[in-house]
């Protein structure tokens, strides 16, 4: 049975005296959640030790927003694995689209990460998704396909079951646009396959997220698909009402 887990993507955003209140304020909302459900956070990685130091005692996790192909040396604003375990981070988002669009993340970079956080001990969280073009050409399922096949390229064994994915149609990341749960249900089995495909088992095994403009409205009927184990949140995570919302809908 896959655990129910929900991850924050700050992206961006906080400050130290605002992360504090949020930080405080989903710690001791923490106490409340089910057992049944994961919770992280991912804010920039100058505020990982706060986050770390505030979620202390509490039941959530930390993790980053991106890691470095490299292990060390002179890669100018690079984080690497090893810094980031350092500060008890357990999850990486890896090749998210505003990563990809705007920062030329390829396929295989994406499969880099992957394979650096999986050596690490970190669990990646792979980012798939299509554009509205790509949607509306009818390639929105051979597009995530293909994303996810190249983010695994670099993975055996065991290590493929060391993965969370996330479905993040790009027109729906911000937009207030949500994939209808139809719609996300659809992609999600697909990417299910596909896992079964690359392994005997192992869609059983891995989560599967959907991400884009996830709120405290729409989380209940996404969360209630078959193969939509939780979320991957952006704005409604820098809210503590809404971020915990989201976590009990889970
Ligand atoms: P929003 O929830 O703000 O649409 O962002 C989704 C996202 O990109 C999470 O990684």
């Amino acid at each position: 049975m896959r655990k129910a887990l929900v991850i924050g993507n700050w992206k961006m955003n906080g400050r130290l005296a605002a992360n504090e209140a949020l930080l405080n304020g989903l710690s001791s909302g923490a106490e409340c959640l089910s057992d049944d459900v994961e919770v992280a956070v991912c804010p920039p990685s100058v505020y990982i030790a706060q986050a770390a130091s505030l979620l202390q005692k509490s039941s959530i996790g930390v993790g980053a927003q991106n890691i470095a192909t490299q292990a060390s040396g002179a890669f100018t604003g690079e984080v690497s694995a090893e810094m980031l375990t350092d500060f008890g981070c357990e999850w990486v988002i890896a090749g998210h689209s505003e990563r990809r669009s705007l920062y030329g993340e390829s396929d295989q970079d994406v499969a880099l990460k992957v394979a650096k956080a999986v050596e690490s001990g970190i669990v990646p969280v792979i980012c798939v998704g299509e554009t509205l073009e790509e949607r509306e050409a009818g390639q929105a399922l051979a597009r995530v396909r293909s994303q996810l096949e190249a983010a695994l390229a670099q993975l055996e064994g065991d290590q493929l079951a060391s993965i969370v994915v996330a479905y993040e149609p790009v027109w729906a990341i911000g937009t207030g646009l949500t994939a209808t749960p139809d719609q996300a249900q659809e992609v999600h089995q697909v990417l299910r396959q596909a896992l079964n495909e690359c392994q005997v088992d192992l869609g059983d095994k891995v989560r599967i997220l959907y991400g884009g403009s996830v709120n405290a409205a729409n989380a209940d009927s996404l969360f209630a698909q078959p193969d939509i184990d939780g979320g991957l949140i952006g704005g409604a995570s820098l809210k503590v009402d809404d971020f915990l919302a989201i976590c009990r809908a889970a």
